[in-house]
């Protein structure tokens, strides 16, 4: 088991954040909409209600990104408190853990600033209760000592912005997703997208890099920016050591096949993933908590993490009954279709 948890955090093409990202992460994050690549909708939409917002002298209205990580949601928080000229503040869900916490938080914000609450449905209830009157008028009601003589005061906080992340809305409990205003959702990017995003990041990092070469590292990035410029970064090295230096398709093509991720992106555990299913459910339907037992894997993470890339490409779906591997999957992984599979047979 920690075996399998260690693998997934080393994973190369896990979208989540890890220390391999640390040393580029601040200096690839673009710092203003124009530089934000793709997302046209999310764009679209911020920069009229942050125009509106500036037009009147507000704060912008509390704004709630979801979509899987590595999408950029974390820029996005940081680029809406540039263009809105505030500062932002930084924090997750988990790292609350007391009332107490997010009272100091809220207290030491200034007018207008922007608090970023990553991972925001793993905020405990309490917590979550001293948001309620927070993000609605700006105030706190905090109770003071125990029992009868425990009374409760009112504390106005500055007027600031919420910018809550998290993988799905669907998370959040309904009176803390009622309070936000602007609710938006972040796409996988395609191919072509993330190349753009790739050139950008080797120009960033000095990096000698071809169109083609990019496009070929896109494709190979599951639709998301995090693990395109970790894969530029790991494959500018095998171009160093091993060519001259220049990201080719060519190299990129060798450098990849290295790291055993093959031209759709998919590593080890998607493979095992899909034949799993394929050889213990027939293809599917197989309900989700059977196939995460099966995979030794949380629910939750093959949810997030595995699901979308797999369905965005159309390898898999999810149906009432559970899950079920698509005839594209069999061809990808050279597995003939079983005539009398169960999945065949709910069709
Ligand atoms: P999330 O908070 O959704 O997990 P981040 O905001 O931390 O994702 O983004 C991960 C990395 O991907 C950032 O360091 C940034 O360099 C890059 N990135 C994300 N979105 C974009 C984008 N639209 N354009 C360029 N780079 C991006």
């Amino acid at each position: 088991m920690i075996e399998q948890e260690m693998d997934f955090e080393n994973r190369i093409v896990s979208p989540e954040y890890n220390y391999s990202d640390e040393e580029t992460e601040l200096s690839l994050r673009p710092k203003t909409l124009s530089e934000y690549i793709g997302q046209d909708k999310v764009k679209d939409n911020l920069s009229i209600y942050i125009k509106a917002a500036l037009q009147r002298h507000e704060s912008l209205d509390h704004v709630l990104l979801y979509g899987p990580p590595g999408l950029g949601k974390t820029t996005l928080s940081g680029i809406i408190a540039r263009e809105m000229g505030v500062n932002l503040r930084v924090t997750s869900g988990p790292a609350i853990e007391k009332q107490g916490d997010l009272v100091a938080i809220l207290t030491s914000l200034n007018e207008g600033d922007v608090l970023f609450i990553d991972e925001i449905h793993r905020l405990s209830r309490n917590v979550e209760e001293i948001l309620y009157p927070a993000m609605e008028d700006f105030s706190l009601d905090i109770i003071l000592g125990k029992g009868p003589s425990a009374r409760s005061i009112r504390l106005d906080v500055p007027h600031f912005t919420l910018v809550g992340a998290t993988t799905r809305s669907g998370q959040l409990t309904a009176p803390l997703r009622d309070r936000f205003g602007v609710l938006l959702r972040l796409e996988l990017y395609t191919p072509e997208q993330l190349s753009l995003i790739i050139i950008r990041s080797a120009g960033i990092l000095g990096i000698d890099i071809e169109k083609d070469g990019a496009l070929e590292i896109a494709s190979r990035s599951r639709g998301t920016p995090r693990i395109a410029n970790r894969l530029l970064k790991r494959v500018r090295d095998i171009a160093q050591v091993e060519f001259d230096g220049r990201i080719t398709e060519s190299v990129a093509r060798k450098a990849l096949s290295r790291f055993e991720i093959d031209e759709l992106g998919l590593d080890d555990f998607d493979r095992k993933m899909l034949t799993t299913i394929i050889k213990n459910y027939g293809g599917g339907p197989v309900g989700l908590d059977t196939l995460a037992a099966a995979m030794g894997e949380e629910a939750v993470t093959i949810e997030d993490v595995y699901e979308p890339y797999l369905m965005q490409i159309g390898f898999l779906t999810r149906t009432a009954r559970g899950r079920c591997v698509t005839p594209l999957a069999y061809e990808h992984l050279d597995m003939p279709q079983n005539p009398n599979s169960r999945q065949q047979s709910i069709f």
